[in-house]
């Protein structure tokens, strides 16, 4: 039959360079083609690692002349057969080595389900230790974050243990093996199991059991310090960022040295039970717990905004070490250490935050670093080093969040209450949605009561770092103080803003803070007057710039 085919357009859009980016360059959000009403699977999972998934697929195509869907799925898995529920043999595409498959529907119907078989090492196995070998796309899935129902039935060796996202609903003996049904009936934006030899123990607080499931062997005590350090995140984001939509929150331990975090199920690297850094196991264990809410209760439109994603939860992570910690020394330790991956590429050792990937000193040293480019590429940073997306996205996007901690912080009082309000709002407003760095923009504009183009333009959409030269000298008059601040500013435009904040130590043991507006090449700051005599200044105080600062 005669068929009408739609032409389409790729349009590309460069900034000019002689006007802010965000003015210029057009950021569309991504377009939804269709909607995803659930997954109804039924997963078979062997002793070898191997399973047989048999996933069902309802969904709603937004757009007319919808004919070819693509699926992402993992490489070394292949389809076997997709099907209309009818029983019809759909045609489908998967070429080798590709992570994604393609099945020509059979008409633009308004709603309609797929079922696919597919089956493949979709577990890694060593040792009686099983992970996912991708976390994401180990069954059929459309789109990267697009919210669905989930009800799976797993069948699996009764040797092992499973633990998945959803609520458990049954478990039952069947020949040899164990069946069991989970099922998550609120959208969520992916589904995860494991399974494994595992030790359990269980905690409750409140309304919310927390299960930890560790390999074999491990002191309980392990298990007890991270269902504790999990609990304790948890409870600090439920106060600062408003409730978690599950009714129970479980942890497992998985092989090598990503985690990874899905609606009530966290996945933690065996490093984390391995060994007890201090500050650092922390960080790592608030940094995928606030994930509950990051990329969770709170999406993100596409690549170039999960950056608010993981900026976030490293902030969050360093968070709970200031929480939970020594007051904010390992806080400070912890920011110390994104500067120096930052601005000294791997002269001053590599961060903890950047080792947990697997990352080394000479893998910084030999990356672009900053100059990789701006946060807003998202994981094309990565293209060239793996080391760059990390760097950017993780720590500069966490550093960006504490800049803008500095910025609503309340210097007189110490009081960080609009940035708490700032959070609690962005996750209320986009709760069950997903944001993107624009949506974000407006939140932190409605609490800095000013417009924020020129941060955004500075620190994420753009890459410069100011090198800040500063020199002080005292003066006094009838017993009342001045600090004369000069400051030169370095490495950036001249347009290059960025309020700093300065501390004053004085004698009677006060410590003050300014904030200084920095801007232009140079520029001249009387601070006082002071009733008592200034014994040190800490320019940057906080550690509130990004930036390189030398006294002169
Ligand atoms: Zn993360």
């Amino acid at each position: 039959p005669h068929r009408t085919y739609k032409p389409f357009y790729t349009l590309c859009s460069f900034p000019d360079t002689n006007r802010a980016a965000s003015s210029t360059a057009q950021k569309p959000d991504s377009v939804e083609v269709l909607k995803v009403q659930g997954y109804r699977m039924n997963i078979e999972v062997r002793k070898n690692g191997e399973i047989k998934g048999d996933a069902r697929v309802t969904l709603t195509p937004a757009v007319r002349y919808f004919r070819y869907l693509s699926f992402g799925l993992y490489n070394e898995l292949r389809v076997d057969s997709v099907q209309t529920v009818a029983g019809d043999t759909l045609t489908f595409i998967q070429e080798k080595d590709q992570g994604s498959f393609g099945v020509v529907l059979p008409d633009s119907l308004p709603e309609q389900t797929l079922r696919i078989c597919y089956t493949g090492k979709a577990l890694r196995q060593t040792d009686g230790e099983y992970s996912l070998r991708n976390n994401l796309y180990w069954y059929p899935r459309l789109g990267y974050l697009i919210p669905a129902t989930y009800d799976v039935t797993y069948r699996f060796p009764r040797s092992l243990k499973l633990v998945a996202t959803g609520r458990l609903v049954e478990q039952k003996s069947e020949d040899r093996a164990l069946v069991s049904r989970w099922v998550e009936e609120t959208p969520s934006m992916g589904a995860a199991f494991t399974v494994g030899d595992f030790d359990t123990s269980s905690f409750r607080r409140d309304d919310r059991p927390l299960s930890i499931y560790s390999r074999r062997n491990r002191p309980k005590s392990m298990r007890r310090h991270i269902g504790g350090d999990v609990q304790n995140s948890l409870y600090i984001f439920e106060q600062l960022l408003g409730g978690l939509p599950y009714h129970q929150v479980r942890v497992a331990e998985i092989a090598g040295n990503v985690s990874f975090g899905f609606p009530g199920l966290l996945f933690l690297s065996s490093i984390t039970f391995q060994q007890e850094l201090e500050g650092v196991m922390e960080a790592l264990r608030g940094h995928e717990a606030s994930h509950q809410w990051w990329g969770n209760v709170v999406g993100w439109k596409t690549y170039r905004d999960q950056w608010l994603s993981e900026g976030l939860a490293e902030y969050c992570g360093a968070l709970i070490a200031e929480f939970l910690l020594d007051g904010d020394r390992t806080f400070f330790q912890i920011l110390r250490g994104w500067q120096n991956d930052l601005l000294e590429k791997g002269h001053i050792g590599v961060s903890v935050g950047l080792q947990r990937f697997g990352f080394s000193k000479s893998d910084l040293a030999t990356s672009d670093g900053l100059r990789a480019g701006p946060i807003y590429l998202g994981r094309r940073l990565g293209e060239k080093h793996p080391v760059d997306y990390y760097l950017i996205t993780y720590e500069k996007g966490a550093y960006v969040i504490h800049m803008l901690r500095t910025l609503l912080r309340d210097f007189t009082t110490g009081s960080d209450e609009r940035f708490w309000q700032m959070l609690a709002d962005f996750v209320h407003t986009y709760r069950g949605k997903k944001a993107s760095t624009e949506d974000f923009k407006r939140i932190v504009e409605k609490h800095a009561a000013q417009n924020m183009d020129w941060f955004f333009d500075q620190w994420v959409y753009g890459i410069q770092v100011p090198t800040y030269l500063y020199s002080t000298q005292l003066a006094e008059e009838s017993g009342k103080y001045w600090v004369d601040l000069t400051v030169r500013q370095e490495d950036v435009p001249p347009t290059f803003r960025m309020p700093v904040p300065v501390g004053i130590e004085l004698q009677d043991g006060e410590h003050r803070t300014r904030l200084v507006e920095m801007t232009g090449a140079q520029k001249a700051f009387r601070l006082g007057p002071f009733t008592s005599r200034p014994q040190r200044i800490f320019f940057n105080d906080f550690a509130g710039v990004l930036a390189r600062v030398k006294k002169e």
